[in-house]
């Protein structure tokens, strides 16, 4: 009990036993009044260039008094101040200076002092830094732009997110290895480069890009990241962001030069505009480097990151810590920043890491700011549940769980992951197309977007491999090392048209197209390549100069195109799903086959036949009547028939078939079987009959009760890992 009322912004210490305890009120910052007298909500946070004056705006509430440092360089380690000048206490904890003049190119940091503390730090609005993102930069952005900048634009506008085919690519992956022969190497310069080829005359870089045919290309982490030293380079993933307003300097041409990244991202971004390919930054809002360094805690100690009742950071992720989304001026910044990136680096999505950890109020202010001006960019992100301190009650998080509440934001769907491979979590599991006997059911529920979590189409992002965990193809090596290479080649591309085919949003690892292994120097397939630099990790064009990749690459290649070209694959309500895909029941063991019908947009198909065989051996699939046209099977896809077909059709091992109903096609009578009555007929469209269900339901209950110990080890497991990240 205190003689006098708290003041709840105040410093206090405790006195015990002649020791001094500094009091933490972390969760102030969370409250109401807090909150009220304190929620800046301008739109000049950083330093605004004119070429008459710069206005600087900081918003640091708890600050006694504030300064701007002006520097020479951006070169944290260079003594070349130039001037530190006091700031103007403004509203809502803001604090302002102007400086007249052209400052554009001047690099500057703030200093607070509070009571006897005095820190400096670069500013969390910095549009851009000096090297190593110590220092920010005042920069006349418009000066950065290229020729034509302003005529650029999303080459998919207009489209459905369910018409999307994303590619997940790491910088340095894609040019890293020699054959690439792309001279600019891990550089956003790369996407500049066209005609490159390997040595052999394998098309590479952003022209295979655009023959491959995706729409999206992903780009991991490309804003400022801190655990790669920007003076000499080297390899990391970037899960680590340092300031969320810059591009990453170790991929630019100069790191020292703040003006440099930022024109050389719109280079990027303009050139595979213009071959019409569409960018997603990977976007890492959860967590920080380092909460104690990153700027906006130095500003205002504990805002930006939830802090338990001891003081230490609510760490959720595993990564160290978490951000206090639900904090008004946290969820502003995070807003800001992803339409800053949609604005002024023309954006066309955003996958966001770990996004269960932030609350669904502030993915969907994101979501709904953003497509105030710019309607067509996606939304997706890793909806995984995590334990976390939350400051606030009753706040929902963004996961899977709770995607109802943020119908403008798609999430991962593991479901399809594990049901078509086996689990992440145990590298000897297998799935459904490698001859697991349990994914099947899943991997059923996702063709028609109905697993369980999710019923949108619109809110699904299938994949059987990301740059998390072994490549799909390691995974198969791994945990079919019986299995001949035919026959693991077989089980790829079966995955491969299975998620092409599915309703959602199809979604790949760079290279999973062209067989990508990740191998150790000591032969070990790695599973988590986050920081084991460019051998392991890039890409190794010179495969593709072997007749064995390229029939992979054109596989995809038919997959891609067919998908593009069949509206009844991307649809994007679930009601419409229900209307026009459906599951065929009477097929053989290990057989999937769905039934679809036209009508809907950008489809000319009346009828659409998918069937999917994991068996060893060929599958007798009696078709609906009528002539057929076959499109896909096990060796090839694409949009030119292949053959005609009617009655029942033999699927070959491990693989995929997709046909189009077509008049053109005669009508062979076949003879009868003995075993097998219902010949004459279509298979029969049907729900599992009530004993199949209960017994789906009785191995759900004991998959469940496994799985929840298995889980419970692995988060563990997990978490150790997830540390090293
Ligand atoms: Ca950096």
């Amino acid at each position: 009990t205190l003689e006098e009322e708290l003041d709840p912004f105040g410093s206090y210490t405790i006195t015990f036993d002649g020791n001094d305890y500094k009091v933490n009120m972390p969760n102030v910052f969370s409250t109401d009044s807090f909150e009220a007298e304190f929620t800046y909500t301008g739109s000049d946070l950083g330093a605004v260039w004119t070429p008459e004056k710069t206005t600087f705006r900081v918003w640091a509430p708890l600050a006694d008094e504030v300064y701007v440092n002006l520097y020479e360089s951006g070169d944290a380690s260079a003594e070349d101040l130039i001037d530190s000048l006091p700031m103007t206490e403004d509203v809502n904890g803001t604090w302002v200076l102007e400086a007249e003049g052209d400052r554009n190119g001047v690099y500057y940091t703030y200093t607070t002092v509070t009571g006897d503390e005095v820190r400096e730090a670069c500013d969390p609005y910095a549009r851009t830094t000096g090297v190593n993102g110590d220092r920010a930069m005042v920069i006349d952005l418009d000066s950065t732009d290229p020729a034509g900048w302003e005529n650029d634009v999303n080459p998919h506008a207009g489209e459905k997110i369910t018409d999307a085919v994303i590619y997940e690519l790491h910088m340095r992956d894609f040019s890293a290895d020699a054959s690439s022969g792309i001279e600019n190497v891990g550089k956003y310069l790369q996407f500049t480069e066209k005609g490159t080829k390997t040595a052999g005359g394998a098309v590479t870089g952003i022209d295979y890009l655009k023959e491959l045919g995706i729409t999206h290309v992903h780009i991991l982490p490309m804003y400022d990241f801190g655990s790669v030293d920007e003076t000499t380079g080297g390899y990391n993933w970037g899960y680590d962001p340092k300031n969320y307003n810059v591009p990453e300097g170790s991929y630019s041409t100069d790191p020292y030069n703040g003006a440099v990244r930022v024109g050389e991202v719109k280079q990027m971004v303009q050139s595979l505009h213009n071959e019409g390919i569409s960018v997603v930054m990977d976007v890492v809002y959860n967590h920080v480097q380092s909460g104690e360094d990153f700027c906006f805690n130095r500003l205002v100690p504990g805002y930006f990151s939830r802090i338990n009742e001891n003081g230490s950071y609510s760490n959720g992720s595993g990564c160290g810590n978490d951000t206090a989304s639900e904090r008004s001026m946290v969820r502003k910044y995070i807003v800001d920043s992803v339409c800053y990136w949609a604005d002024e680096y023309h954006m066309d999505g955003f996958r966001f890491d770990l996004v269960g950890l932030l609350d669904v109020d502030t993915v969907n202010a994101i979501v709904e700011e953003v497509h105030k001006t710019h309607p067509d960019v996606i939304f997706y992100g890793e909806g995984w549940t995590m334990t976390t301190n939350v400051t606030k009650t009753n706040m929902v998080m963004a996961t899977q769980t709770n995607s109802a509440q943020t119908p403008g934001f798609a999430y991962f769907n593991d479901k399809i992951r594990d049901g078509l491979k086996g689990g992440v979590f145990n590298d000897m599991e297998t799935g459904y197309i490698s001859g697991g006997s349990g994914g099947s059911f899943e991997v059923a529920k996702a063709f028609t977007a109905d697993s369980a979590w999710c019923k949108s189409p619109a809110q699904t992002i299938n994949y059987a491999s990301c740059h998390d965990n072994l490549t799909l193809f390691d995974k198969l090596q791994k945990s079919r090392s019986d299995a001949s290479r035919e026959d693991l080649i077989r089980m790829n591309n079966l995955a491969a048209a299975i998620y092409m085919t599915s309703q959602g949003v199809p979604f790949m690892q760079a290279g999973e197209e062209m067989l990508r292994t990740k191998v150790n120097a000591d032969g070990s397939f790695n599973s988590n390549s986050y920081h084991s630099g460019d051998e392991v990790n890039s890409i190794k064009w010179s495969d593709l100069e072997k007749e064995e990749y390229q029939q992979v690459l054109e596989y995809y290649k038919g997959l891609i195109a067919f998908r593009k070209e069949h509206g009844v694959l991307r649809l994007d309500d679930a009601q419409a799903v229900q209307e026009h895909v459906s599951r065929v029941e009477s097929v053989p063991q290990n057989v999937l086959a769905f039934y679809l019908t036209g009508g809907v947009e950008n489809e000319t198909a009346e009828e659409m036949f998918v069937i999917f065989n994991a068996n060893p051996e060929a599958a007798e699939v009696t078709l609906p009547a009528g002539g057929w046209s076959v499109y896909i099977n096990g060796e090839t896809a694409g949009t030119q028939a292949l053959e005609g077909v009617s009655g029942k059709v033999s699927v070959a091992p491990i693989s995929a078939m997709v046909l189009i109903q077509d008049d053109s096609v005669p009508v062979v009578e076949q003879p009868a079987s003995e075993e097998d009555g219902q010949d004459e007929n279509a298979p029969a469209v049907s729900e599992p009959t009530e004993k199949e269900s209960v017994n789906i339901v009785l191995i759900g209950v004991v998959c469940a009760v496994v799985l929840a110990v298995v889980g419970a080890v692995l988060i563990v497991l997990g978490k150790g890992k997830r540390n090293k990240k």
